[in-house]
């Protein structure tokens, strides 16, 4: 197998016995990333020399005996929000294009105090605006499966790099999904963490309600590895939550029986794509043949959870994004007669279209007269969706659902009609709003080849169970070793 191809536990395997060095692995990365990435456009910025470097000191380490630390030399991507020092952070947004990052976020440190190498900053939605990475200010990234297609958003870039082996794992963020479905469309493992799990220190906002940062990798085991290094308390994040954090990669093995999984009637609807639910029910089918028991349960609020999501997300939204201003950070305009038109000028020109009309709309929700109407009650609603799912957690303990009602669409389909491309998001936002932890793994393929993904929910605070389950899954199927055909 190419070095490009292995799986950060098969790496670490390689780099301790040294059949392979980590700068042979960090060049066979950014060889993988040449050969490939002008028809994917995964990467906004690739950190060749800092990522051989840091992989040269990775060598230093591995070559002095001691057990290393857990992802000494190996080569992960970050999503283009999340900040590493000396390196630009565009968040996918003209604003940013010149903004370089004067500090490391939290999950950027840990990945680095744990040995690994950042090979570089991969695409998304302006500030992770989108579900399928077309909002990208830059070029839109494309589905190593079929490149007409989308990788899913906003976190396209790190489903995209890890499916197509341009890194051994990334980190994305996911607000509403965005970790989950590209990780679903490019048929990879996508993980969003509870809210509270992983720090936001660092990571540029989009809702901070919702926002949390989550693996994405080649397989579950990977999964439970880096949020092993990710997760945990940190006093720089308020919203971060001190609870210990179990061993992820260490519970794997535990298997289902005695699990109970809930499947909701709400999220197999009409006019979803039938190899979808084929797939999806399949995979429920096997879990049960692993020794867990299914139930049926009920989520009534959900057919307004798209609805609540993205009144509560704009809301926010504009309010995070005030700081662009032309003053503190990024882009400035120039030829401006004085503030007031500063900020003006460099708004209009440093924002995208999508980017604008969120901010128009979220302070729409947000303005008296209507704040009560809207802003209040979607977050009297967002109580409701959280009971919905705290209730079917004392029948089951988890819950098992597609990712999305479809598999890869192409470019260009879903632009002309903001509420269609919305509607991607149906089967993770809820997730979000009720901030629980929402595993996403391959289970199967469509009659295009296109991937097709299972959602496994939890409790909060759960994401073991989660990963246990998939791993479990995973190991009765050989999806991950297809690859797409590049
Ligand atoms: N598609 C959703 C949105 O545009 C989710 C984005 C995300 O999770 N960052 O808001």
């Amino acid at each position: 197998m190419s070095h490009h191809a292995l799986t950060i536990h098969q790496a670490q395997q390689k780099l301790r016995a040294r059949e392979i060095s980590a700068v042979e692995l960090t060049q066979a990365v950014l060889t993988r990333i040449q050969e490939t990435d002008e028809r994917l456009h995964s990467y906004l910025t690739v950190c060749t020399e800092e990522a051989l470097a840091q992989a040269e000191a990775a060598d230093r380490t591995l070559a002095n005996g001691a057990t290393p630390p857990p992802l000494c030399g190996i080569p992960v991507a970050l999503k283009d929000v999340i900040l590493a020092q000396g390196v630009r952070a565009t968040a996918g947004s003209k604003i940013l294009e010149q903004f370089i990052a004067p500090y490391d976020a939290t999950v950027t440190q840990r990945l680095k105090e744990a040995g690994a190498v950042i090979i570089g900053k991969v695409n998304c939605d302006e500030f992770a605006m989108g579900s399928s990475n077309e909002n990208s200010a830059f070029t839109p990234c494309r589905n190593p499966w079929d490149t007409d297609r989308v990788p899913g958003g906003s976190s396209g870039g790190s489903a995209a790099a890890v499916a197509a082996d341009q890194a051994c794992a990334a980190l994305g963020t996911d607000t509403g999904g965005s970790i989950r479905l590209p990780a679903a469309f490019c048929g990879v493992v996508g993980l969003k963490p509870t809210y509270g799990r992983v720090s936001r220190f660092g990571v540029v906002a989009y809702a901070s309600s919702l926002d949390q940062v989550g693996p994405c990798t080649k397989d579950v085991r990977d999964c439970a590895l880096l949020l092993d290094v990710i997760a945990g308390h940190d006093p720089r994040d308020s919203t971060s939550v001190n609870t210990p954090t179990p061993g992820y990669a260490a519970h794997l093995e535990q298997g289902l029986s005695g699990l109970r999984i809930g499947i909701p009637q709400e999220y197999f609807i009409e006019g979803m794509q039938p190899e979808v639910e084929t797939a999806v029910r399949e995979a429920i089918a096997h879990l049960q043949g692993l020794g867990a028991e299914i139930v049926s349960i009920s989520l009534p609020h959900t057919e307004y959870a798209v609805a609540t999501y993205y009144i509560i997300a704009m809301a926010e939204a504009s309010s995070n994004l005030a700081r662009y201003d032309g003053v503190r950070y990024g882009y400035r305009a120039s030829e401006v007669e004085d503030l007031g038109a500063l900020y003006q000028t460099t708004r209009a020109q440093g924002f995208g279209s999508e980017v604008k009309r969120r901010i128009a709309l979220g302070a729409y929700v947000l303005s008296a007269g209507y704040y009560d109407a809207y802003y209040l009650k979607a977050q009297k609603v967002r109580t409701l969706i959280r009971q919905d799912f705290l209730r079917a957690f004392e029948a089951c303990d988890m819950i098992a659902t597609p990712v999305a009602p479809t598999t890869a669409f192409r470019l260009g389909e879903k632009l002309a009609d903001p509420l269609t491309m919305y509607l991607s998001d149906i089967f993770t936002i809820a997730v979000n709003l009720a901030g629980l932890p929402g595993l996403s793994v391959p289970c199967g393929f469509d009659q295009h080849g296109l991937p097709v993904g299972l959602q496994l929910i939890g409790p909060p605070f759960e994401e073991e169970v989660l990963l246990r389950a998939g791993y479990a899954y995973e190991r009765g199927h050989d999806w991950r070793t297809r690859k797409p055909p590049l």
